[in-house]
């Protein structure tokens, strides 16, 4: 049984990856800044209080918990932000990184996770897409987060760093007994806004765009459980461990879904009416993004076991009637 740092454990992948750790009798130690993720989500182990930037103060957290791993989740998320604040996702992301991969060498800790994406595709030629794809990357959000793997690889050359960037797809849907959950504010994801509509919170789901090259003209993409993702990094972990090597896999259901069908799967699952409104494309929004996670499944041993859009949906709706009710 073994300690892990787990960086923006109080936030949405990473609160799930805790409970994931702790169910396997592990500790996991979240390092948070809490200036996005929320106290309330550390249910599973201690918090320490500290930003990603904060070199000596990481150092200090890994000389006095002896993590033998960590697992790094503390990012910035939002495409359209990073459309608008490169600079801002390039620090976070990029320096970020670079910040904790720096006191890891100094702390003595070799084992390292990474939350990468899908948006290092950019815009894939094919769909599924695989890991071997080229990586062209048509936002700053995908920019930084190749940057991030390519920094690991330098890391990995100068200081044996054993690492595993995993490449989520669309992460959707909350713990399904309840404990944790999608918190963001501002709320920007598909999902948990179309749910805001189901409730009312909201007037209606705005549509980004129908006139892209897919079936409906919406844009499609690859809706994969969070503790399906959660499962992954122990697996990755282990990975790290027996094969000290750098490595990346895509996480996603290998399903693709246009933001009408989910639209209309809310619907059916909520029994509410869900007024929809037709907007404008946003930028660096890629139209199609499927996973083709072969290689997680057979080389890691995933098996995602609630990634079906139905499980994700219903519940993402449970957490969301628990927490605006
Ligand atoms: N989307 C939308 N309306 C919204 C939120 C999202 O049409 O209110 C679209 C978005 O443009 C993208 C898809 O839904 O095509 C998934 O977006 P999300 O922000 O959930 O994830 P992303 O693919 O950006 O990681």
């Amino acid at each position: 049984m073994a300690t892990v740092l787990i960086t923006g454990g109080a936030g949405y992948v990473g609160s799930h990856a805790c409970k994931a750790l702790a169910r396997a009798g592990h500790t996991p130690v979240v390092y948070d800044s809490l200036i996005r993720g929320h106290r309330e989500l550390v249910k599973w182990g201690p918090l320490e209080i500290g930003d990603i930037h904060d070199r000596a103060r990481l150092i200090e957290v890994m000389n006095r918990h002896h993590p033998v791993a960590v697992m790094h989740f503390a990012s910035f998320i939002f495409v359209g932000e990073s459309v608008e604040k490169p600079d801002l996702y390039e620090e976070n992301i990029v320096g970020g990184t670079r910040t904790l991969v720096e006191a890891m060498a100094a702390a003595g800790v070799d084992n390292l996770v990474v939350s990468s994406s899908a948006a290092v595709y950019g815009n894939p030629a094919r769909a599924p897409v695989s890991e071997d794809e080229p990586c062209r990357p048509v936002n700053p959000y995908g920019v930084s987060k190749l940057k991030m793997e390519q920094l690991l690889a330098a890391a990995q050359k100068s200081h044996g760093l054993a690492w595993v960037a995993l490449r989520y797809f669309n992460a959707a849907g909350a713990d399904p007994d309840g404990e944790t959950g999608e918190w963001h504010d501002p709320e920007t994801h598909l999902i948990p806004r179309v749910l805001d509509a189901a409730l009312g919170r909201d007037a209606a789901i705005t549509i980004n765009g129908n006139d892209y090259p897919t079936p409906d003209g919406t844009c499609v993409r690859d809706y994969v459980h969070v503790s399906d993702l959660a499962d992954a990094h122990l697996l990755a972990w282990r990975h790290a461990v027996g094969n000290r090597e750098g490595a990346a896999f895509n996480l996603g259901s290998s399903r693709g879904f246009s933001v009408r069908e989910v639209v209309d799967a809310a619907r059916k699952i909520t029994g509410r009416s869900i007024p929809v409104v037709l907007g404008v494309r946003r930028d660096g929004d890629p139209p199609v993004l499927v996973a083709d996670s072969a290689r997680a499944r057979s080389i890691l041993g995933w098996a995602p076991q609630r990634s079906d859009l139905a499980s994700q949906i219903e519940d993402a709706w449970a957490w969301h009637l628990k927490m605006h009710k």
